[in-house]
């Protein structure tokens, strides 16, 4: 059968069966709990990297499974459907996974590779800055050289989990010496180890109830070298694509994946509750709002598959198109099927003891990042539609 077949291969089948067993012995109280101690889901993400399930789209000389981007968001829908949507798994394997193994040298991959694919390494990833938000042409971390070194000097924001990595990629823009400064200044990835000599970070008080935290990052003339530049210093934006649409494909995964827990939550419960004569679910005014999100959430998966799928076949366009939309589609329904699932539960919904008030505010965050509804409907207005663009 080929890989772009809608019926799931034996051995994808098989893999999200594992996936899903491992998630479900972890669980959503787990999660929640270490959420609570401010702890992190250690355990978990060492499991899943002995498994091989957080390197599974990295290439096999490097240690990882040699498959793809389909694989790695099948990992990512499963953990999230058990209650256990780890937000790293986008980072690190997802996004400097990629980027590293599509553009680094030999000697970058040899370094960083193996750990990321099988967990004993874990790498942040920072574009985001304070005063450019979603206008990431606008961001001012630069990078300058000295010698053969660089110095990298900004700010950054909301990013996750450095406080548990050994490294960030950050996003900067590296700035030649010549010509006019704005022309001369161009985007350019770089490693950075958590514990190089200026480089700061501060956690962000979040309502969010989450293992993985989000922190401001400073930097401050960090002294890096030469190897630390991942890939030219004048092709970043493809190179950054080449990492970005893998993040909404993981998005969009974490998405569906809440999404179906959600609805079997909601479904678990309607099914045994009466208070009438029948279930509560017998009553249309709830059967009928879940299969609604039932539908949403199928129809935002075919669409992540398809993303995965053209992306795993090298077309970055069609990829591109359908990993925004897939976001865009699953950040949407699995908003719809958290509240609803809320609303199913009745007061039980906000209750600690059921576990579904907890995915409120986590559920918001899939409209929110790793880019906005409103920015990829930006992008589909203007590169599906051909609409002229107000900023
Ligand atoms: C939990 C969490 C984890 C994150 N992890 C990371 C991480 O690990 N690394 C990292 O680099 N970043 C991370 N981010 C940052 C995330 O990518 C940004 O929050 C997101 O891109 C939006 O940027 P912003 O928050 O600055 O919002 P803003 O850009 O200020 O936008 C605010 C609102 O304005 C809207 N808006 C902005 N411009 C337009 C426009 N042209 N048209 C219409 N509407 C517009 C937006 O859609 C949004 O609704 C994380 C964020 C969160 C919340």
């Amino acid at each position: 059968m080929s890989d772009t077949s809608f019926i799931e291969s034996d051995e994808r089948r098989a893999l999200r069966e594992a996936v899903a067993a491992m998630a479900r012995n972890y669980g959503q109280d787990y999660y929640l709990e270490k959420a609570r101690a401010g702890e992190h889901t250690d355990e978990l993400w060492n499991e899943a990297g002995k498994l091989g399930f957080i390197g599974v789209n990295l290439p096999e000389e490097y240690g990882g499974g040699g498959a793809g981007m389909y694989e790695l968001s099948l990992v990512m829908e499963e953990m999230a459907t058990n209650g256990c949507a780890l937000l790293m798994m986008v980072v690190s394997p997802a996004i400097n996974g990629t980027i590293i193994s599509k553009f680094g040298t030999d000697e970058q991959k040899k370094r960083w590779i193996p750990g990321i694919a099988d967990g004993s390494l874990t790498m942040a990833f920072a574009i985001t800055e304070p005063d450019a938000g979603s206008n990431s042409h606008k961001i001012t971390t630069t990078a300058r050289r000295d010698g053969s070194d660089w110095i990298l000097k900004g700010q950054k924001t909301f990013i996750s989990g450095i406080d548990q990595a050994q490294a960030v990629l950050v996003v900067g823009r590296s700035y030649s010496g010549t010509g006019a400064k704005a022309e001369s200044l161009r985007p350019a990835l770089f490693v950075v180890p958590t514990d190089t000599p200026g480089l700061t970070y501060t956690p962000i008080e979040m309502e969010l109830l989450s293992p993985e935290r989000q922190f401001q990052v400073f930097l401050d003339d960090v002294r890096l070298p030469a190897d630390a530049l991942v890939g030219s210093e004048d092709a970043a934006i493809a190179q950054l694509f080449a990492g970005l649409n893998p993040e909404r494909i993981m998005g969009a995964a974490s998405a569906v994946g809440m999404g179906r827990f959600a609805i079997g939550k909601a479904v678990d419960y309607v099914t045994t509750r009466q208070v009438w004569k029948t279930p509560i679910g017998a009553h249309q005014g709830l059967s009928h709002p879940l299969a609604q999100n039932h539908i949403e959430i199928q129809l935002a998966k075919l669409m992540m598959q398809k993303a995965a799928t053209l992306y795993d076949a090298g077309d970055d366009f069609g990829a591109a198109e359908a990993a925004n939309m897939a976001k865009y589609a699953a950040g949407e329904a699995s908003t719809r099927a958290v509240d609803q699932a809320v609303q199913s539960l009745g007061g039980n919904g906000l209750t600690k003891e059921y576990g579904i008030a907890a995915a409120v505010t986590a559920s918001r965050l899939a409209r929110i990042a790793p880019v906005s509804r409103e920015m990829v409907l930006n992008f589909v207005a203007q590169t599906s539609l051909g609409l002229p663009r107000s900023y």
